[in-house]
């Protein structure tokens, strides 16, 4: 039997990176994908198609605001829109990264296992014995591991009354953020189930592209878990590109009827019918460990579907580590990179550690909505005192010239030791700005140290810059 020092099961972002930083440390290491391509969620139908398609609508919502164009100088004729070579460019982006990941095991000497992984609780030597089961559900092989690092990820979760209709050729009715990735055409009406990010971003692609798009939302308000006045101006923002909100609402059914769909929603006592062409169930994921064989080794999992782990990533059981989707915490992609590489540092021997504090999470709608850290509501009800920088984009250079004034920043930083507690970007690229403030709060700096490093102007890296002034009192531009 083969045998390694790591075999990860899952070859999404926690898993492959993983591997890769293992062999780095010199460890032998397997990895078993049951899928065609590597990669995962993140890479084939998740962060980087939705991203794709973001970038594309964007695009074309852009050329198609012939008012925005127009204040620019740039006057535009018939627009038209290829639909299918928009798809196939985003087919091609996941195509190239893909089989990036591939290349990246090979030239770091991983074993790159096609199969499902599957725990058999026995042992081999004191190592973890695995099956890699094909296919056919034959076991292809056996494989034995001083480590086993659980990178499974998750699945789409769904509600009671749903039924999917996943169909070949795009002819799904009603689906999950796959199927919405691929439909062949832009549909008339599309129900969003679910006010989410992935509602938000796959909402606002098809709502570009000439959707009328209708969310409901469980909760009473957008964004619940971000500061209040990102949650009010992302509603702002959204509702003038023409995306319809129910809050408050309970979807109790979608189901395809025809050429279209139907959806069944409880409005206080209200029962309420929505008729459409597609519906886009965007209710959470759920932690993936169909198959895994956890009961042979005795790993439990909690109420979720989470499997438990310690501050650096091991399991109850001796030998077996858990990372990314599948363990309790947020869903991101570069959170299940970070996991893996202190599950994989701290088997070599190294110190490893994950600072939840300093995580950005990012909602790639336009604008971009990122944040990091505490908000607000969560320091006042610890009982934490603190002071607030807010800067308006409307007041940034940079943003005016791009005509993107829409937004703003917002730092929260400690009222005694002024450390940077918690940041909101809502504005262009807030991704890419979220992440100075990342490295701030990693690094424990305080307000006064933003404020005090030189920003490039005109950029709108200075908003950075000013709402740190302003949580000191000393803002310049507004
Ligand atoms: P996954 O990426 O889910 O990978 C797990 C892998 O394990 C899969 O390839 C699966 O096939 C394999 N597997 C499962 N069980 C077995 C088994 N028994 N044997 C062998 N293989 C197995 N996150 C972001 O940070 N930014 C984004 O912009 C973003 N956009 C998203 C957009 C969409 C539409 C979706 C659905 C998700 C998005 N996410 C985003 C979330 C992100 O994709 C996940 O957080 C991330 O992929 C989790 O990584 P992971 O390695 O834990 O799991
Ligand atoms: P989510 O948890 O972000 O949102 C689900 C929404 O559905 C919630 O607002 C919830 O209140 C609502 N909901 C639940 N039941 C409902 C019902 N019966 N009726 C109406 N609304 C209901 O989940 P998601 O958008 O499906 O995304 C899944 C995961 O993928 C998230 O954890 C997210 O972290 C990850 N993801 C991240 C990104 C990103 O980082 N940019 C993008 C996409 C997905």
């Amino acid at each position: 039997m083969d045998s390694y020092d790591l075999i990860v099961i899952g070859a999404g972002p926690g898993g492959y990176v993983s591997a890769i930083r293992a062999a780095q440390l010199g460890l032998s290491v397997a990895c078993i994908e049951k899928d065609a391509t590597l990669g995962g969620t993140c890479l084939n139908v998740g962060c980087i198609p939705s991203k794709a398609l973001l970038e594309s609508s964007e695009k074309y919502a852009q050329a198609a605001d012939k008012k925005g164009m127009g204040a620019h100088g740039i006057a535009i004729g018939k627009l038209e829109l290829d639909l299918g070579k928009m798809l196939g460019r985003k087919d091609k982006i996941v195509k190239q990264l893909t089989s990036g990941v591939a290349m990246l095991f090979r030239k770091n000497n991983i074993t790159s296992l096609r199969g499902v992984g599957r725990f058999t609780g026995k042992r081999e030597a004191d190592k973890h014995v695995i099956e890699v089961v094909g296919g056919d559900g034959a076991v292809a092989q056996s494989i034995a591991g001083t480590n086993v690092l659980i990178a499974t990820g998750s699945k789409v979760a769904s509600i009671p009354g749903v039924e999917f209709d996943i169909g070949e050729g795009g002819a799904s009715r009603v689906g999950t953020s796959t199927e919405a990735l691929a439909w062949p055409e832009v549909p008339k009406h599309l129900v969003v189930i679910g006010a989410g990010v992935i509602g938000l971003e796959l909402g606002s692609v098809w709502g570009r592209l000439g959707a009328k798009v209708t969310v409901l939302e469980y909760m009473p308000r957008l964004l619940p878990t971000m500061e209040t006045d990102v949650g009010d101006a992302a509603l702002k923002l959204f509702k003038r590109q023409g995306l319809g909100f129910h809050f408050g609402v309970r979807v109790t059914g979608a189901v395809a009827v025809g050429d279209g769909a139907k959806v069944t929603y409880q409005d206080g006592d209200v029962e309420k019918v929505i008729e459409c062409d597609r519906v886009l169930v965007a209710v959470g994921r759920k932690p993936m460990t169909d198959g895994l064989g956890l009961a042979a080794i005795g790993i439990e999992v909690d109420r979720r579907g989470c499997v438990g782990v310690d501050e650096q990533f091991r399991t109850s059981v001796e030998g077996v580590w858990a990372i990314g989707d599948v363990i309790p915490g947020p869903m991101l992609a570069h959170l299940a990179e970070h996991e893996g590489i202190c599950a994989v540092e701290t088997m070599a021997g190294q110190p490893g550690h994950v600072n939840y504090e300093a995580i950005p999470n990012v909602i790639y709608t336009h604008p971009e909505i990122a944040s990091l850290g505490k908000t607000t509501a969560e320091l006042d009800e610890a009982g934490v005192a603190y002071r607030v920088g807010k800067f308006p984009l409307m007041a940034n250079g940079r943003a005016k010239a791009l005509g993107e004034t829409d937004g703003f920043v917002k730092i929260v930083a400690h009222a005694e030791t002024d450390r940077i507690l918690g940041a909101s970007i809502i504005g262009a690229r807030a991704g890419d700005l979220i992440a100075e403030l990342a490295v701030a709060v990693e690094f424990s700096a305080s307000a006064e140290d933003i404020g005090r490093s030189i920003h490039a102007h005109p950029t709108m890296a200075e908003s950075v810059k000013e709402a740190a002034l302003d949580a000191l009192g000393r803002v310049i531009n507004f």
